[in-house]
């Protein structure tokens, strides 16, 4: 695949480039960012095809998801034909629609359930060592099942929203402020078309059905989620906040970055089959500006087409807006890990910072951005933004 150029002039190396395109919301309008600015989609396509410029006219992204893949494929091709082919009405239409980057931007569609998956075995080994050390560190059922839990899709917000430290029970008789408020570097994958009630999915499917992939904190209270979890859960350990990037990336962007998936043994039951691709993500976490990880996404076990095939395997149905994620990414290496939990090896060994402090867990007024790219055609870049959030006090 070879990478297009724009006649529209762009920042070098910028990940949003006509071949990234990804889609949010900012003051209420649905946007692209090209380079340094935003595109008002709906402008921009009122001038050369009204019904697509409608369906996009709106606060929100939740009635292009609904409209299906070929929709999506229609207007990424008007989009991409408009940038790179050089015609008066094309700079016309373009030029009428780029805005200054102006306010926030906003959480781009509602999201409807949420469910969270533990898909990397680096991660889950990890944590299995940590949390249980006298027992086998994989769950029996992990490499049979993409293991989940269903979050808390209400709390889910836009980068940039405070994360305010909770409150919960940290042991017996113990209610209190957190005192091990960690973070979980993911990828999300957001859902365009609904399923049927009863029907499972085809994992060949799952393209039919994800729209594309945001970054995902998933703000995880150690203590709460360690006591509360013995058997259940997570419960109240995680359900506090969930953040996500703003910016949607369609997986029509990510192509270039489909790899090929660890091998799995044993072999993954039928419904599981094919597994499709991984994404050949680098994620990046820093704590206070100072990048403490650099998990490989490319390394999580079960992928997006396998999670969406057993999130469905009972005949559960899809909703548009539905969010699912892949759990903690984190690689083989010491600064591949993605939570805090795993960097300080369960708070026993405490990340030193530049600034001469240390931490086993977030303090107050700490910011933690994740931030992606992926590899675009011909060794250009893909962003996918950053999801970001700064601690508050406990209230
Ligand atoms: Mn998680």
């Amino acid at each position: 695949m070879s990478a297009v150029s724009s006649w529209l002039p762009l920042p070098a190396n910028t990940g949003f480039g006509p071949d990234a395109l990804p889609y949010g919301v900012v003051g209420s309008r649905v946007v692209v960012p090209l380079g340094d600015q935003l595109l008002d989609l709906a402008t921009a396509l009122a001038r050369v095809d009204g019904t697509l410029a409608r369906l996009v006219d709106r606060p929100t992204l939740d009635p292009l998801l609904a409209a299906g893949r070929p929709t999506w494929d229609a207007v990424r091709t008007t989009l991409r034909r408009m940038l790179t082919v050089d015609t008066p009405e094309h700079r016309r239409a373009v030029e009428a629609a780029l805005r200054d980057p102006g306010p926030s931007p906003q959480l781009p569609f509602t999201v409807a359930d949420y469910a969270d998956f533990y898909s990397s075995q680096q991660h889950a080994t990890n944590v299995g060592r940590i949390f249980r050390p006298d027992a086998p560190a994989l769950p029996p059922a992990w490499k049979h099942v993409p293991i989940g839990y269903h979050g808390r899709s209400g709390t889910v917000v836009v980068s940039g929203t405070p994360v305010r430290r909770p409150r919960g029970v940290l042991g017996p008789g113990r209610y209190g402020p957190s005192e091990r408020l960690d973070v979980e570097a993911e990828v999300g994958f957001v859902v365009g078309t609904p399923s049927r009630l009863g029907e499972p999915v085809p994992a060949a499917d799952w393209r039919e059905h994800v729209f594309g992939v945001v970054l995902l904190n998933d703000w995880s209270a150690r203590d709460i989620q360690s006591f509360e979890s013995r058997p259940l859960g997570p419960f109240l350990g995680k359900s506090f906040l969930t953040s996500v990037s703003p910016w949607v990336v369609p997986l029509a962007a990510l192509e270039p970055a489909f790899v090929d998936p660890p091998a799995q043994d044993p072999r993954p039951l039928d419904h599981l089959q094919p597994a499709g691709p991984a994404l050949d993500l680098t994620l990046e976490v820093r704590l206070n500006g100072q990048l403490i990880s650099r998990p490989p996404a490319a390394a999580l076990y079960w992928t997006p087409a396998q999670q969406l095939a057993h999130l469905t395997g009972n005949g559960a149905s899809l909703r548009t807006g539905d969010l699912y994620a892949s759990g903690t990414v984190s690689g083989d290496a010491p600064d591949q890990l993605g939570c805090l939990l795993e960097l300080t090896r369960g708070g026993q060994d405490p990340l030193r910072l530049r600034d001469g402090t240390a931490r086993a867990y977030l303090s107050d007024g700490d910011t933690i951005d994740i931030t992606a790219t992926a590899p675009g055609p011909s060794g250009t870049l893909i962003g996918l933004g950053a999801v970001s959030g700064m601690v508050m006090p406990a209230e």
